[in-house]
């Protein structure tokens, strides 16, 4: 089986096409990123084809899907942030892009797996967060995630395309930038930590995050896409493991071994309270996963530092 993944030289993307490498029934892995926030580096030493354009090339997308048998969406632009900044940006390429990419799949009948956002839940205070809650986004990210999905799905229910949207919690691991204003927390955490400067928090530091590890979200993609997983609605790819930001920030300064000069700052706009994945559905259709616990993938991305 060969594979394209969209966004393949982002921090997912290519720990994803790492795992397909390592797979002996994936036959060649094809990365096609714009380097935006990606970068070749990411995929040293992986057996994967990297190819440097966009989703938002409808050309470049047919040439590249004629060779391959499933395709990964991960290309976006993937922060709240940058999108309060920009964004029209932001719904060209995580909304008219990822049309781009079910337009390909639908010429070439291709199965498609795709990242959405538990930021599609928003404003909904019900915890955990089900599938089956409503939506309300609270930033144009996540208006644009829930574009992501929709599309994904219908296309899936109109033109009989295989079809699988994942909602994405907070993912964290090796690969994941930090030194830049839209670093997400983990990785700005432990830089912070490591360059003995003070670690910022918004708002209390209260605020909760279900946190996976890398290694099981790129395990359980590569499963669906070799098990041909599919389901009519999102699915949460998170397991429950609620943690508030301040404490994250005291079990990475233990690991670390240096102490945290915590300052909180005013909270961020477009930021949900609280967040916890409810993980049932994504179990029944992936019942061999093994999460790998927030302890050890945080001692795993300190160790990659
Ligand atoms: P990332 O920025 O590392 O990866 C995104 C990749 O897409 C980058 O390599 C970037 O260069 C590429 N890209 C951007 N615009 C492109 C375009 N027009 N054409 C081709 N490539 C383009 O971020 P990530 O954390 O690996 O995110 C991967 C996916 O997961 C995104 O869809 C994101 O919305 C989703 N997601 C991530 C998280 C998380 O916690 N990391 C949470 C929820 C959802």
């Amino acid at each position: 089986m060969n594979v394209l993944v969209t966004g393949g030289a982002g921090f997912i993307g290519a720990n994803l096409c790492r795992e397909f490498a390592s797979r002996p029934s994936v036959g060649k892995v094809i990365a096609l990123d714009d380097l935006s926030t990606g970068s070749a580096a990411n995929l040293a030493g992986v057996d994967a084809e990297l190819v440097e354009g966009s989703i938002l090339d409808p050309d470049l997308l047919d040439s590249l899907v004629t060779g391959v048998d499933a395709v990964v969406h991960l290309a976006a632009r993937p922060s709240v942030p940058r999108s309060l900044a920009d964004p029209v940006a932001t719904h060209h390429v995580n909304a008219t892009g990822t049309v781009n990419v079910l337009e390909a799949c639908r010429r070439a009948h291709l199965p498609v797996v795709a990242a959405s956002s538990s930021s599609v839940y928003g404003a909904i205070p019900a915890l955990p967060k089900h599938e089956d809650l409503p939506t309300r986004p609270l930033s144009p990210y996540a208006a644009s995630k829930l574009a992501t999905e929709a599309y994904v799905l219908s296309y899936g229910a109109s033109f009989d395309l295989p079809v699988l949207a994942f909602r994405f919690f907070n993912v964290y691991g090796p690969l994941q930038s930090a030194g830049h204003v839209y670093a997400a927390v983990i990785p700005a955490f432990i830089d912070a930590m490591l360059l003995g400067a003070p670690v910022r928090i918004h708002g209390d530091g209260l605020q909760t995050r279900d946190f996976t590890y890398v290694g099981t979200v790129v395990k359980v993609l590569a499963d669906a896409v070799l098990r041909k997983v599919t389901c009519p609605g999102p699915v949460n790819l998170a397991f429950g493991t609620r943690v508030p930001v301040i404490d994250l920030a005291r079990q990475l300064a233990d690991i670390v071994g240096s102490p945290a000069d915590i300052r909180h700052e005013g909270a961020r706009a477009g930021d949900v309270r609280h967040s916890q994945a409810a993980d049932g559905l994504v179990r029944g259709l992936f019942p061999d996963v093994i999460q790998v616990p927030l302890a050890r993938g945080l001692a795993e991305t300190v160790r990659w530092f």
